[in-house]
């Protein structure tokens, strides 16, 4: 090579060095060239295309539109053999070499021709064409040779911005997604992570519509969750989904491969493909399709669509590999927050769910709390009503059992007898009844006076004496305390008399019944003890409730303990028991020594 070539490829080397545009360093080379061999008429770069041809990309000043020009290797024999040599081939004369395509030969009356391919990592990046227009160009070695060596240099140079452009895309890709692991931790609710997914995900594809689809494992459908889409609104998607377009992966092949394959796959071209839904597709405009699957431990729980509306695009394996990443990413966040926000509208229907029963309960209660009102006033005066005639029964009784209207025969006053007996059982019946009544309605009023305990006692046990006699059972009083305190008297006795008539009812023949007082603290404690059937474990906890009586054997009516219970705690005390079945009862109650305001 002469010097002068050393200095302009030095030249051009100058130059190129400071260029970043491929472009740039391209229109550099053609022009160098063209200095170089003056005699050429079209010194131009043809770009390799994905589908093999070549086309027009940069050139010397020239008549023509280069960009109009395709060079097809399978037309051009001269081309194809550059292609596969990856070497510069040289026709001085197209007469007689008749390898390249004649209907450009003719159309251009190219006399001679020179084309050295562009090669960057052994691959064809381009090809360099220099020809005449009718006159044949005649190059010389040293032409050759110098152009040669420029193509050379400008292909190092490429290969070198492209490899640059390769490190700048990794690094930004590799940016974008530490950028998506930072907003995805900062995104707590659905809506938060749905935006983030979306954002991120436009930037890797750098499509325009994007829509996530969650999958039912039991039911084998997808149904549309969100989008954010510059097409259509989500009312609109979710409409269409809902009324023309049915995802079950059982009839749609795509969405079948992608959720039990769990692999992202793009189509380019989807009505050229069996697999998608023709008539989704129609549906939305969708030409080119992109599928990724959102998996959460092990199972695929959503898919994303990245769908081309009215344009095609394709996906470089690099690209598809990249949203699937970002897919991956927000997986997991998506799902924990979907899970999270399940669980509460559960818990929030549960609640309204709750809330309403709880108002229907309110208003049973209240009804209920209406209907006992109505039934306390009825038994109130319904005993009321009986005791008058009682009453009179009783009298009439009385004054034929004192003989004033004339002697009885002694089978007469047997019979007179008895009849009193059931008349007081009956009287004490409604007066129970009538006391329960009133102390459910609350219109029951203490009448307190100081008044001597062991009166009360004594009094009570007058009355229960011929009951015990006629068990033949023993009474025992340990202790009657001569003190004086504040107490209802004809209440305090009733409470007695039904602890001491229970004793008697529930203690077999020669049982004992024991009874005793003493003073506990600021209270006076009255103890009767029986060593009868007493009352079994499970039915000890309904001993105080009204109506409720454990042997449905004896008679009564279940309210003596209920209305004993009130009574003691109207006068401020409190009353319970213990008791073993088969070995007796201990039922105690207090009395406080002094009135207390709660009192
Ligand atoms: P009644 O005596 O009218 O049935 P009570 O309210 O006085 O109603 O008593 C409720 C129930 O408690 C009784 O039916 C009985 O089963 C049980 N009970 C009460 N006192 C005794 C006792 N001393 N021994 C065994 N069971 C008793």
């Amino acid at each position: 090579m002469e010097l002068r070539s050393f200095e302009k490829l030095f030249q051009m080397a100058k130059i190129i060095n400071s260029r970043f545009e491929i472009s740039e360093i391209l229109q550099v080379l053609v022009e160098a060239i063209a200095s170089e061999i003056t005699q050429a008429d079209l010194v131009g770069f043809f770009l390799k295309q994905p589908d093999g041809t070549f086309r027009g990309y940069t050139g010397n000043k020239l008549p023509v539109d280069i960009t109009q020009l395709i060079i097809d290797p399978g037309k051009d024999k001269f081309v194809m053999d550059i292609v596969n040599s990856r070497a510069m081939d040289y026709i001085p004369n197209t007469n007689n070499d008749l390898r390249a395509d004649p209907e450009k030969i003719k159309l251009l009356k190219i006399q001679s021709l020179l084309g050295i391919p562009v090669t960057v990592e052994d691959d064809i990046y381009g090809l360099v064409f220099i020809h005449d227009f009718g006159k044949p160009m005649n190059l010389t070695e040293e032409q050759i040779e110098v152009t040669e060596a420029f193509v050379n240099m400008a292909s190092v140079v490429i290969r070198n911005i492209q490899m640059f452009q390769k490190t700048k895309h990794l690094l930004e890709r590799q940016k974008l997604l530490l950028d998506t692991t930072n907003a995805l931790s900062k995104s707590l609710s659905t809506h938060e992570v749905l935006k983030t997914c979306f954002h991120f995900m436009q930037k890797a594809s750098g499509a325009e519509d994007i829509g996530i689809h969650l999958y039912n494992e039991k039911e084998r459908t997808l149904t549309p969750y969100h989008i954010s889409s510059i097409h259509v609104a989500e009312s609109e998607w979710r409409g269409k989904h809902a009324n023309e377009i049915n995802l079950n992966i059982d009839s749609d092949r795509l969405f079948y491969e992608v959720v039990t394959e769990q692999k992202a796959i793009a189509i380019p071209d989807v009505f050229s493909d069996p697999r998608p839904n023709y008539q989704a597709c129609k549906t939305f405009g969708i030409q080119s399709l992109l599928l990724i699957p959102l998996v959460a431990n092990g199972k695929v729980f959503g898919v994303v669509a990245i769908p081309s509306i009215q344009t095609t695009r394709s996906y470089t394996d690099y690209e598809i590999e990249f949203c699937q990443s970002i897919s991956d990413m927000s997986a997991a966040a998506l799902s924990n927050t979907i899970h999270a926000e399940n669980l509460d509208n559960i818990v929030k229907q549960r609640t309204i769910e709750l809330q309403q029963a709880n108002f229907k309960l309110e208003g049973l209660v209240k009804e209920l709390e209406f209907l006992n009102e109505l039934k306390n006033d009825f038994i109130a005066s319904l005993s009321h009503e009986l005791r008058t005639p009682i009453t009179a029964v009783k009298g009439s009784n009385d004054i034929l059992h004192r003989c004033i209207l004339g002697d009885l025969n002694a089978e007469q006053k047997d019979l007179l007898e008895i009849s009193n007996k059931a008349i007081s059982r009956l009287l004490n019946q409604v007066n129970e009844l009538l006391d329960f009544a009133k102390l459910e309605n609350g219109k029951f009023e203490l009448s307190f006076s100081e008044v001597a305990f062991d009166e009360v006692l004594d009094s009570a046990l007058r009355i229960v004496e011929p009951l015990l006699d006629k068990k033949k059972q023993k009474i025992i009083v340990k202790e009657n305390l001569k003190i004086s305190l504040p107490m209802d008297r004809q209440r305090i006795e009733q409470i007695i008399l039904n602890l001491l008539s229970n004793a008697n009812k529930f203690t077999p023949k020669n049982g004992t019944i024991t009874v005793n007082s003493y003073l506990n603290e600021q209270a006076l404690e009255v103890e009767v003890r029986d060593d009868g059937i007493g009352i079994p474990a499970d039915k000890q906890k309904y001993i105080f409730t009204k109506f409720y009586q454990a042997n449905n054997q004896m008679n009564g009516t279940g309210l003596g303990l209920a209305i004993s219970k009130q009574l003691i705690e109207l006068h401020g005390g409190r009353i319970w028991f213990e008791s073993t079945e088969g070995q007796g009862s201990i039922f105690r109650f207090t009395l406080p020594l002094e009135r207390t305001l709660r009192e």
